[in-house]
């Protein structure tokens, strides 16, 4: 095994514990680096920020263009991370939820509110644009619940039968107090 002593804390290590062409081992400079950043915190985030807001179009373009250059990659990566993290992510979306419950309605009703046009249109649109995979998604979904679709067209009808009913009966109750009188 290949071994270097660090300049910083003077621990013989193997090489692959070394950045390449560092005196310093790997954690050393971690360290520093964390050190560095502790003690000029705001500094620091007030220069990203700065550079940020200076190099809005340029970040954004590059953002632009990586996500392209990588888009299958990108789309990949989520789907495997979300494969292996399904039960943990649902869990704290469902945590999220219940403690935000009121919150995110709120939001959600101004936010429709506000944008009710652009998303009409948005709708309208993406219909527009996906008809045919509309078509055939309704399709499959028609085929692959069929028994459920039947079950809760028969509760529905069976609903809708009993209300008819029900108001014939008041109907011929007070019908029946008509007569009476
Ligand atoms: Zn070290």
């Amino acid at each position: 095994m290949e071994t270097k002593t660090c300049s910083n804390c003077g621990v013989v290590k193997a090489v692959e514990l070394f950045r390449k062409r560092h005196k310093q081992c790997k954690s050393c400079v971690n360290e520093k680096q964390r050190k560095n950043y502790q003690e000029n915190k705001e500094e620091i985030k007030e220069y990203r920020r700065k550079y940020n807001h200076e190099n809005k179009e340029e970040i954004k373009e590059y953002k632009r263009k990586y996500y392209q250059e990588n888009k299958e990659e990108i789309s990949e990566y989520k789907r495997k991370y979300y494969q292996e993290n399904k039960e943990e992510i649902s869990e704290k979306e469902r945590k999220y939820y219940q403690e935000n419950k009121e919150k995110i309605s709120e939001y959600q009703r101004k936010y429709h509110q506000e944008n009710k046009e652009e998303i009409n249109e948005k709708h309208r649109k993406y219909n527009q644009e996906n008809k045919e995979e509309i078509k055939e998604y309704k399709r499959k979904y028609r085929k692959e619940n069929k028994e459920e679709i039947k079950e809760y067209r028969r509760k529905y009808y069976q609903e809708k039968a009993k209300e008819k009913l029900f108001i014939m009966l008041i109907k011929m109750m007070s019908l029946n107090k008509k007569d009476k009188k």
